[in-house]
């Protein structure tokens, strides 16, 4: 199929585009480089607009024949959605919409989206979230990816607009041998700011962001669920194959099943490098939740997909190849 891989210059879009293609697909990018990087896009068909330009978006479909979209363009930090939301519904949510519709318009009718286990917030118990469980986003960011949820569930009863909703749990690693992974500035994630930590050789150390969380482990710091950003994509395509088969809007949780604290995911860094990691506790960030961990038994019973990569050790070691490409990548620029 041609499928149009709207923020294919970004981290996980860029990994989608060559699992779609290695499975025989044709991915077309659609990018408008506010924070995708054109390193990622060398080699492929490249579109470079907003995902709210009806017009480029109108066109791309009727000049390259597309028949289905990814949507992985968006905004992506917590805490900036919740001190800036009116930019975060602005970028997410009414270009999103805007992007969905000229979709629809143009006769698209197979559509994934890139959603969030934040959609579900904070539960009261300590375990495993499944599709079924309260939705309650807690912060703008999240708010954004249940809106387009809600759209897409209410297209796809009105105009046979199908949909796969992913809800990501942590992605993390990359695919250095193929020059992509994870690239944000300023960067806010876990893995890479602790290899910058080690890199910094005490220099800088890690910041933990709470220590006080109730997360049934005595460590008390954040619970999350790390997921290869190889195994995201290969989703993507079974998400795809998915869709060939049936209509309607279809909801999976992507994750290991598998919680790790930020002192634990710290641990495997150690090990997996081999060296001591400096850090200090520091007060909660604003919209974390304590503990997020998926079941993903409904992906593997529907899709016939379940994580392959995502032991935290690989993770790791996959991510501390690409941080040093990353690092010449940075000087460059
Ligand atoms: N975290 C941290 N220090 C950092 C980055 C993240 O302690 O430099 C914590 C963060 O508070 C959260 C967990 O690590 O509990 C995962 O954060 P990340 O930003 O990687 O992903 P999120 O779960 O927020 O999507």
């Amino acid at each position: 199929m041609v499928v149009l891989v709207s923020g294919g210059a970004g981290y996980i879009g860029a990994h989608a585009v060559r699992a779609l293609q290695s499975a025989g697909h044709t991915p077309i990018i659609l990018d408008n480089f506010s924070t995708g990087h054109r390193e990622f896009t060398a080699g492929f068909v490249c579109v470079e607009a907003d995902v709210g330009d009806t017009q480029a978006v109108t066109a791309a479909v009727k000049k390259y024949g597309v028949e289905a979209a990814m949507h992985f363009a968006s905004f992506i930090n917590v805490s900036d959605s919740v001190h800036d939301p009116r930019s975060y519904y602005d970028n997410n949510v009414a270009s999103g919409i805007r992007f969905i519709s000229a979709l629809s318009a143009a006769g698209v009718k197979k559509f994934i989206l890139s959603s969030t286990c934040a959609v579900y917030g904070v539960l009261q118990d300590i375990r495993p979230l499944t599709e079924n469980d309260a939705i309650n986003p807690i912060n703008p960011y999240a708010s954004c990816k249940r809106m387009l949820e809600v759209v897409l569930t209410d297209y796809a009863a009105a105009y046979g607009f199908s949909s796969v909703l992913f809800r990501y749990f942590n992605a993390s690693g990359a695919q250095a041998d193929q020059g992509i992974g994870e690239w944000h500035e300023p960067e806010t994630h876990l893995i890479p700011n602790i290899l910058r930590a080690a890199m910094s050789k005490g220099k800088a150390p890690l910041k933990i962001f709470g220590n006080d969380y109730p997360t049934g482990r005595t460590d008390g710091t954040a619970v999350r669920d790390y997921i290869h950003v190889s195994d995201l994509a290969r989703a993507h395509v079974a998400g795809m194959d998915y869709l060939r088969e049936r209509e309607g809007c279809f909801t999976f949780n992507l994750g290991t099943g598998n919680g790790a604290s930020v002192l634990e995911v710290l641990q495997s860094a150690e090990k997996a490098l081999g060296l001591r990691i400096d850090y200090e506790m520091h007060p909660r960030r604003a919209g974390d939740a304590p503990f997020l961990v998926a079941d993903s038994s409904l992906a593997h019973k529907e899709l016939g997909w379940r994580a392959q990569q995502s032991d935290l050790e690989s993770i790791v070691k996959s991510a501390a190849v690409w941080e040093e490409k990353l690092a010449t990548l940075r000087n460059r620029h």
